[in-house]
Formats: structure tokens, C-alpha cells, sequence
């Protein structure tokens, strides 16, 4: 069993700026991690292994990402992945979802045959949550989101649950197939020594699009069908009346008053 698992490499702060003139995220500067909820796609992989047992079962981790986020790669490891690949060249660079998800999947397609694909919900920079499905739809999988539970895998078939808005839904997919995780999956092991000695050792292969098998001008931003055409931060504007009900009288005209405010707005 060959679980594959692509992870991101993030900004560590949540409040990411932009390059208004540019669309693009000004990441330099910043301390960069592995995207949080891609841990607990970690986790359900390296979990999955160890159930399968060591023998023939690997999780392969990838991300695509500046030279830097070789680093994403070595914390995968020390957390128990077994290898991973970077997909890294200045092609790649200014990639939208779809660009980022066609890269990625020429790379699993190196990495067949696998049975699973184990993505986040969602990074928490670019927070589209498109990649997971994206890569389904270039590796022609099928695809199953927010799954916060995998009640079995056997056979070539899995049964997950998945979560929606009033619960979850119970579904069973065909492998190999992609799914996103939410954290329910499973709270996230920490690296041990060991993993990090391992990762600190370990050999971490660079992609280019020489090494894949992709269609140059659908990489980076010239391959990228979506533009930032703008970027702006929405005013909110918060028009308060201050009411004081001090006493009993001033009490009965501030009810009266959100009465009137309430009757004004059409809601009662
Ligand atoms: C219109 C548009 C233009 C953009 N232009 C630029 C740009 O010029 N420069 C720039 O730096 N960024 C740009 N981005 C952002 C960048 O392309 C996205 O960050 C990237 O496509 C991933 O999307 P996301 O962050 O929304 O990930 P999501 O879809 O929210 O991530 C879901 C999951 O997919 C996987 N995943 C996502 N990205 C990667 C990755 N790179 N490697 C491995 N696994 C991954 C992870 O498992 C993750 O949890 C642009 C985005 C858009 C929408």
C-alpha cells in the first residue's frame, strides 16, 4: 500500500499580506510551516501504515514550493513519513489552484501505483481548498472531502464518514481514490528523535518540469487560467446608537427605542 500525501508549506502567521499591486502573497520574511491541517493527513497516513504493517505499506509525502520548503519535507519525515519529493523550479512559480494541482498530480503520476491520496481541508494561506479536488480531477480519482473518520479500508474499497453542515454522511469509495481530512480525523503525533535524525538525513529528491511528465505552458502563472485582479480589504462600517437604561424610565424608552430600530429594518 502506497499512501501519498502533498503538503504545503505556509506562512506561520495567520494574517497574510498581500502584494496589492502584484495579487501575489508576500512570503518573504515570514516564517514559513507545514500548513496545520495537512499534519492530520500525516497522521491518518503514517496510522494507516502502521495498522497495514511495515512491510510493503509507504507514505510518500510531496510538496511544490520554493527551495525552502524542503524543510515542510523533513518535518514529514521526522514525523514518520517515509520519503518525500519537492517540486521545486522558477516554472512553477505564480501557479493558481489549477496550475498547483496539474504539477501535483504529473507528480503522483511518477509516484504510481499508490492507493490513497491524503490531502488537507484547506491550506491556511491560499484557503481555497481546491487543490485536493483539483488533483482528483488531473488524476481522474474519485474524490471525497472533509472526511473525519475512516470507519475501514479493505479490498480496494474504503468506508469514511465525512462531514457536513448537520452531521455526516457515510460513504464508501473505490481505491485508489483522494480524500481531504478535517481535524476530527485525529490529533497529530509530534516528530521523535529518531524521525528527526532520520529526516535530518534524509535524501529529498527536487522535481523540475523535466522530471514529470507536464506540458510547459501549463505551469506557473502563464499556465494559471485564474488572475488577483484585486486585492482590498472590505470596510466594515458599524453605525452604533448608544442606549441608556439606567433607571426604569430610561429602561422602557431604550425598549421602546429597539422596537421602533427593529420595525425600521423590516425585522419584526
Ligand atoms: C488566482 C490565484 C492566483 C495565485 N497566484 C499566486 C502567485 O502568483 N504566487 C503564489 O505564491 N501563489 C499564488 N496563488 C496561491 C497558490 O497558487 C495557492 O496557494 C495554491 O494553488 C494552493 O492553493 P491553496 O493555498 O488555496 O490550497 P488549498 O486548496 O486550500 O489546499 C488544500 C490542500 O492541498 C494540498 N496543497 C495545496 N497546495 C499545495 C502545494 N503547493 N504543495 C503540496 N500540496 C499542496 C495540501 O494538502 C492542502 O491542505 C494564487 C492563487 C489563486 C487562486
Amino acid at each position: 500500500m502506497r499512501i501519498i500525501v502533498p503538503i504545503k508549506q505556509v506562512p506561520e502567521t495567520g494574517a497574510v499580506k498581500m502584494d496589492e499591486a502584484t495579487g501575489t502573497m508576500i512570503r518573504e520574511g515570514v516564517e514559513a510551516i507545514v500548513n496545520p491541517l495537512d499534519l492530520y493527513g500525516l497522521e491518518l497516513a503514517i496510522a494507516l501504515r502502521e495498522a497495514a504493517g511495515q512491510d510493503g505499506a509507504e507514505v510518500v509525502t510531496i510538496s511544490m514550493g520554493p527551495p525552502k520548503a524542503d524543510k515542510a519535507i523533513r518535518e514529514a519525515i521526522a514525523m514518520g513519513c517515509d520519503r518525500g519529493v519537492l517540486i521545486s523550479h522558477r516554472a512553477f512559480a505564480g501557479s493558481d489552484t489549477w496550475a498547483t494541482s496539474y504539477a501535483l498530480s504529473a507528480a503522483i503520476a511518477k509516484l504510481s501505483p499508490f492507493d490513497l491520496i491524503v490531502c488537507g481541508e484547506r491550506a491556511t494561506d491560499g484557503d481555497t481548498g481546491q487543490v485536493g479536488p483539483g488533483i482528483a480531477a488531473f488524476c481522474d480519482l474519485p474524490v471525497v472531502t472533509y472526511v473525519s473518520k475512516l470507519r475501514g479500508i479493505d479490498g480496494g474499497r474504503m468506508i469514511v464518514e465525512r462531514l457536513v453542515e448537520d452531521g455526516h454522511e457515510v460513504l464508501e469509495v473505490d481505491l485508489p481514490a483522494v480524500i481531504t481530512v478535517v481535524k476530527e480525523i485525529g490529533d497529530p503525533r509530534l516528530p521523535t528523535l529518531r524521525g528527526k535524525q532520520r529526516a535530518r538525513a534524509a535524501d529529498v529528491p527536487v522535481w523540475g518540469p523535466d522530471d514529470m511528465d507536464v506540458e510547459p505552458d501549463k505551469l506557473g502563472l502563464d499556465g494559471s487560467p485564474t488572475r488577483v485582479v484585486k486585492i482590498h480589504k472590505p470596510t466594515v462600517a458599524r453605525e452604533c446608537e448608544k442606549l441608556a437604561a439606567g433607571d426604569e424610565e430610561s429602561a422602557a424608552a431604550a425598549s421602546d427605542r429597539v422596537v421602533e430600530f427593529l420595525k425600521e429594518k423590516h425585522l419584526i
